[in-house]
């Protein structure tokens, strides 16, 4: 199924881009920017995506695209800021260049060894938004432990609903099939039951939750070593990653101050941004919004798509991103996202997405 919407999406990304489409659109809504989204950064590419079960793959991209990503938007005129030149800029009304700023989630290891030498190449600056229960090594990150519990078992067996369901994850296509239904059941529930079904599966099929996260996190030390370079800027996103708009206005509150203050203590530095858990319609909305700037927050990102407008003004706790995919990994994608065009169908003509 995702196959199909990501083949329907290329598709009429490559109609806009081959009509030329997005530059006419382009002209008529002119951004005044834009923050990148990222999450993985893989040494290099991981063979055939297509014949392979690996549903989280879409949140890797080489180092080699994001070098690529780079040297494109240097030759586009882009000026390369951090997300507070950026929030400056915004608050300032400054339209006078266009920017792009970078912005990794959750803190793997993969950003300290695999993302900082390209940002360092090209003197760009970037913010890692640091989960600390990652940091911590004690995160569920549970969209990777159904991923490997599918990927290890030819049948699989979960209590979706109170209720125990069998799969068969016997082929490549069966795997794919059951990850559909099981991720977006568990993506749509309640998060207490998500975290509970998910140790469940874990302990049935022998995940040992801690280690995974451990094997894929940065330390505390790698996160001190990146925010003494200038270049980098430490935000806040939680302390355990949940979808906030299923939390007590208390515990949202919880989750903010504590990972900020969490983090301030670690690093001697305390983080001016905010970035949401998945962060989309489903997850972050106006009661979020506002906690973030109760909390204290400068401004605050989203994974909303779209570029950013001097209407963001307004919006500083809802700023859009484009997220870069590691199912897009061509620089004619970036081409037309950089247009905008995508985002201006996507948000139905709006520039500001903050409802
Ligand atoms: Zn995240």
């Amino acid at each position: 199924m995702v196959d199909l919407r990501t083949r329907a999406f290329k598709t009429g990304l490559e109609t806009l881009y081959y009509t030329g489409a997005h530059r006419v659109m382009a002209a008529l809504w002119q951004c005044s920017g834009a923050i990148f989204n990222l999450h993985h950064i893989a040494p290099s590419a991981d063979g055939d995506q297509e014949n392979r079960f690996n549903p989280n793959g879409i949140l890797a991209i080489t180092g080699t695209f994001l070098d690529e990503v780079i040297r494109y938007l240097v030759d586009e005129k882009f000026d390369l800021v951090s997300l507070g030149e950026a929030v400056a800029r915004i608050k300032q009304g400054d339209t006078s260049s266009r920017f792009a700023a970078f912005s990794i989630d959750d803190g793997y290891k993969d950003n300290f060894d695999h993302a900082w030498p390209v940002f360092k190449k090209y003197d760009c600056p970037f913010t890692v938004f640091v989960t600390t229960d990652i940091i911590d090594g004690k995160a569920c990150l549970w969209w990777l432990i159904l991923e490997q519990a599918i990927r290890e078992n030819d049948r699989i067996e979960i209590i979706l609903e109170n209720r125990l369901v069998g799969f068969d994850t016997s082929s490549i296509d069966a795997k794919k099939h059951c990850w559909d239904h099981i991720y977006w059941s568990l993506r749509g529930g309640n998060e207490i039951e998500l975290r509970h079904t998910v140790a469940q599966l874990a302990q049935r099929y022998h995940i040992d939750t801690n280690a995974l996260c451990r094997k894929l996190a940065m330390t505390w030390d790698d996160v001190r070593k990146l925010n003494q370079d200038d270049l980098v800027t430490i935000g806040a996103h939680t302390i355990s990653h949940p979808s906030l708009k299923e939390l007590s206005r208390l515990d949202v509150c919880y989750e903010m101050a504590e990972s900020r203050d969490r983090i301030t203590k670690e690093i001697d530095e305390k983080p001016a941004f905010f970035c949401y858990p998945y962060g989309d319609e489903t997850t972050a909305g106006q009661r979020e919004f506002s906690l973030a700037k109760e909390v204290g927050f400068e401004a605050a990102v989203t994974t909303r798509k779209g570029m950013i407008y001097p209407e963001h003004r307004d919006h500083l706790y809802a700023l859009p991103r484009v997220s870069l995919n590691g199912s897009y990994q061509q620089i004619k994608y970036i081409d037309l996202y950089m247009s905008g065009a995508p985002f201006v169908l996507y948000n139905k003509f709006n520039k500001v997405n903050a409802a």
